[in-house]
């Protein structure tokens, strides 16, 4: 297990940067956690790291990004498939086998399909530490 602390979107935009460099080819990040807790903002770093300088926004409702960086990156976010059937999330397949990077939003949504490999990681605010503050877990 690591952890980090953050106070600020820079801060987890350069914690996801640094986590970047131990991705390789097929890696597939699951990223947990209510909305606003910043897991936008650790792929903005991430992309950083892969050195696409497209815009990263939360890809709500189109469910995949695409950018092309050093590697394809892949970003999800799942928010809206709550309990999909299993075929609703076939057309996942070539992303989360194929050679590029895979970061998915709300990935406890899809779990069942991911694979068995997947890195999860969790951001959570902890009020009592101030409105900033965000602690990132990856188990
Ligand atoms: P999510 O994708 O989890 O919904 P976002 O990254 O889109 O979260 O948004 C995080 C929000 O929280 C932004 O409005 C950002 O300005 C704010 N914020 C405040 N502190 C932090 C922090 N330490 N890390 C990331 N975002 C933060
Ligand atoms: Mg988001």
């Amino acid at each position: 297990m690591q952890q980090w602390e953050t106070e600020s979107p820079a801060q987890t935009r350069a914690i996801g940067k640094d986590f970047a460099k131990t991705l390789s080819p097929g890696a597939v990040v699951a990223l947990t956690g209510d909305l606003g807790c910043g897991k936008t903002a650790f792929v903005q770093g991430v992309m950083e790291y892969f050195g696409d300088s497209a815009q990263v926004v939360s890809p709500t409702f189109t469910l995949v990004n695409e950018y092309d960086g050093t590697l394809p990156v892949y970003h999800f976010d799942v928010y809206r498939l709550e309990n999909p059937l299993p075929e609703q999330c076939d057309w996942m397949d070539d992303y989360l086998f194929g050679d590029g990077v895979c970061l998915i939003e709300w990935a406890e949504n899809v779990r069942a399909v991911l694979p068995k490999d997947t890195i999860w990681i969790r951001f959570a605010k902890n009020p009592a530490r101030g409105e900033d503050y965000r602690e990132i877990t990856q188990c």
